[in-house]
């Protein structure tokens, strides 16, 4: 059996950026998990000392002496907190990201209302809305969110990183019906799409799939959910969970990984494919 590796797959520049500022960072302390791999987290403990805490609230200065952002980036009010305490701050927030928090706090400066289009409790959006300087924020999903809110004529609109931009489109096409200056940044990052049609692409020609990631990644599901349109899928996290049965007569395997899968874990992932289809090889010629 072939193996194939989608052309774009795993960790995105953010990702791979944070994970080597953290390795750089030893005996630290990131708030709330680095990324959402578990075997990598239990990685970055084992060699580098680097734990996860669940809150600001933990953040004790005499035990805690430095503390890593994570890509999504925290609440403006976060930071300056841990800066009073005085700890070291590593700050792996993805570049991405920084971008909406600096346009929202420019375009709240200059007095526009600021739409986000986003989910209002993911970690990002709450980082990103923090930065405004006046309390006319609306995060929203949808433009009927909007409906009935008294507007200002100057909008600036920018969006989540991860959100599609078909949907962004719909948002800033109903605000042009609203405003008289709307100012659109698109904020969206591609890394997450290159990786689905890198997916789409493979799964159309592959007869099984192998998505590796964690069963809490939102992206890796996704990946998986892509593949399963077209083709025999399944989600690992780990080797064990490989099963034989999955491989026999298969001609091409396709494998791809969610944005916080480290390429250890697809190599090894891969390595024991090798060996199932080979020992399965010797069994049927046995
Ligand atoms: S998905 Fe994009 S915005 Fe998010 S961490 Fe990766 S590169 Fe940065």
């Amino acid at each position: 059996m072939e193996i194939e590796k989608a052309r774009s797959y795993g960790f995105c520049f953010g990702v791979k950026r944070a994970v080597e500022m953290a390795e750089n960072s030893p005996n630290g302390y990131t708030l709330g998990p680095l990324i959402h791999n578990p075997l990598e987290i239990d990685r970055l403990k084992r060699l580098y000392n680097v734990h996860p805490l669940s809150s600001i609230e933990e953040v004790d200065p005499q035990k805690v002496k430095r503390v890593i952002i994570r890509t999504h980036g925290i609440p403006k009010r976060d930071l300056e907190k841990l800066q009073k305490l005085g700890v070291e701050i590593v700050d792996a927030t993805c570049p991405f990201v920084k971008k909406p928090q600096e346009i929202v706090e420019k375009m709240s400066r200059e007095g526009y209302d600021i739409v986000i289009f986003g989910d209002k409790n993911h970690p990002e959006i709450k980082g990103v809305r923090s930065y405004a300087l006046h309390d006319r924020v609306f995060v929203v999903l949808k433009p009927e969110e909007l409906e009935g809110v008294p507007l200002k004529e100057r909008i600036a609109v920018v969006a989540q990183t991860t959100r599609k931009v078909d949907q962004f489109q719909e948002i800033v096409d109903y605000l042009i019906r609203r405003g008289k200056e709307i100012r659109v940044f698109n904020t969206i990052c591609n890394a997450t799409f290159e990786n689905q049609e890198a997916v789409r692409e493979l799964a159309q020609r592959a007869d099984v799939m192998v998505i590796i990631g964690g069963k809490n990644s939102s992206n890796t599901r996704q990946l998986y959910t892509i593949a399963r349109n077209y083709t025999d899928a399944y989600l690992v996290e780990e080797k064990g969970e490989l099963n034989p049965n999955w491989f026999k007569g298969k001609k091409l395997c396709g494998i791809s990984a969610g944005a916080s899968t480290p390429e250890w874990l697809v190599d090894q992932i891969i390595g024991e494919i090798q060996k199932i289809t080979q020992t399965d090889k010797l069994e049927t010629k046995g």
